[in-house]
């Protein structure tokens, strides 16, 4: 009889090489912080999982892992009542606006839900080990081989500015619209990628309108979508909608809460997405019922997990409302979770969100791979992606590296702050 029973728990902060990618808070640091989960059962199997790094993550992550001792992997639901069990200033993380991962509020809630996906994935992972199946059918089924990605653009400096050595990208540049095609080209060449999203809120609304028309250009009848983050005044969304209607497959965020998305989705003429505006289950119902979206792009890390991401995407297909996924700067453990549930959703039909092209370390022993922009769904037990200890030991040893502590918590308005040290956080709408 297998035994499920948790027997330890490991818990692994590292820090990963991200490239010089601007966002209207500002740019990215040079390494950002993950964090690795392994559960260990009484047999000896281990099941991984990854989620943000950041200490108020941190903070939550440990005693959750004290508590996991002694129950099963297969205690999915018991994970949401240990996170109540585990408490963060509430006060010093609610309402603030989330640093660098431009998703909208951050509330206590929402920090406790992203530590839960991250053993959740762990569990599911070292279940579908221990069961001898894919975490897919853990989760139901998969009704699809491949999970189709989007091309994820971002304008972007040739290097980090000086202050401590970081790696060096062969992407290049791309600061106007001429760069932003040759970055869509180089994806379109690399991955295969057949659809593109281009991160904006970073420049004048005029030039992200000519880079989207110039990307229209070289890709015609290619899927594009545009990013601000909420950087826009509802006019400012409009005219570029008017703009721009015709060659977008949705505009993302152009303006921040969802009163003022609703006022933008009424007359914009191109449906709009959000990972800002809906990024919990009790933010759903006023923005569904206002129309203010019409494609939630879930994440699995702050929406709580695989199981939540799906009960999630039955809620917008009950509405009639799109559902893809967003990412932030995450490894190979986190796109094997995203493809997994992915591959369960049957009204998944706008090709999901990667950061992962941008990452140039994993800590896997093989890295996933996109081919024709997709990624096959493993039908090995569990994820069906294996933990190359050295490489999680060298990334957790530049963690703990005092010459990189400032870069322990993401913070995009300091990355900029080191080229600029007169940058801001931009105040919203910026234009
Ligand atoms: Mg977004």
């Amino acid at each position: 009889m297998t035994d499920l029973t948790i027997t330890d728990v490991r818990l692994t902060p590292i820090l990963v090489a991200d490239p010089p990618l601007l966002n209207t808070q500002g740019l990215h640091q040079p390494y950002t912080p993950r964090l690795i989960v392994e559960v260990v059962t009484a047999d000896g199997v281990t099941g991984v999982g990854e989620t943000y790094g950041d200490a108020k993550y941190l903070e939550l992550a440990r005693p959750f892992a004290e508590r996991l001792t002694g129950r099963q992997v297969s205690d999915l639901n018991g994970l949401f009542a240990i996170a109540d069990e585990v408490s963060v200033d509430d006060a010093r993380v609610d309402n603030q606006v989330d640093v660098g991962g431009l998703r909208g509020v951050q509330t206590a809630d929402k920090l406790r839900l992203s530590v839960v996906s991250g053993f959740e994935v762990a569990c599911l992972d070292a279940l579908g080990k221990a069961l001898g199946l894919p975490v897919h059918a853990l989760l139901g089924g998969k009704l699809r081989d491949s999970v189709e990605y989007s091309a994820y653009l971002f304008y972007k400096n040739a290097d980090h500015p000086d202050g401590i050595p970081s790696e060096k990208d062969d992407w290049g540049a791309a600061l106007d619209p001429a760069g932003v095609v040759a970055q869509a080209r180089l994806f379109h060449e690399r991955y295969g990628f057949e659809s593109f999203k281009l991160k904006g809120g970073c420049f004048e609304p005029d030039q992200e309108i000519a880079a989207i028309k110039a990307l229209a250009e070289a890709f015609p009848g290619k899927p594009l979508r545009l990013d601000p983050n909420g950087a826009w005044s509802v006019e400012t969304s409009l005219k570029v909608a008017a703009e721009l209607k015709d060659v977008l497959e949705y505009l993302e965020d152009p303006a921040l809460g969802t009163p003022a998305m609703a006022e933008v989705a009424a007359k914009a003429g191109v449906p709009l997405a959000t990972n800002m505006c809906v990024t919990t289950f009790a933010e759903i119902q006023e923005a569904f019922t206002t129309g203010a979206v019409q494609v939630v792009l879930s994440d699995h890390h702050y929406w709580g997990g695989l199981r939540n991401t799906q009960q999630l995407a039955a809620i917008c297909r009950t509405f009639g409302v799109g559902v893809s996924m967003h990412s932030n700067t995450h490894l190979g453990i986190s796109l094997a979770a995203m493809t997994h549930v992915a591959a369960t959703v049957p009204n998944l039909h706008h090709a999901c969100d990667s950061h992962y092209p941008w990452q140039s370390e994993d800590v896997l022993t093989e890295r996933l791979t996109f081919r024709d922009g997709k990624v096959a769904v493993s039908d090995a037990p569990g994820l069906g992606v294996e933990l190359d200890r050295a490489k999680v030991e060298s990334l957790h040893q530049r963690w703990l590296d005092e010459n990189y502590a400032h870069l322990r918590d993401r913070d995009d308005a300091a990355a900029m702050r080191v080229l600029d040290p007169e940058w801001v956080t931009p105040s919203v709408p910026r234009w």
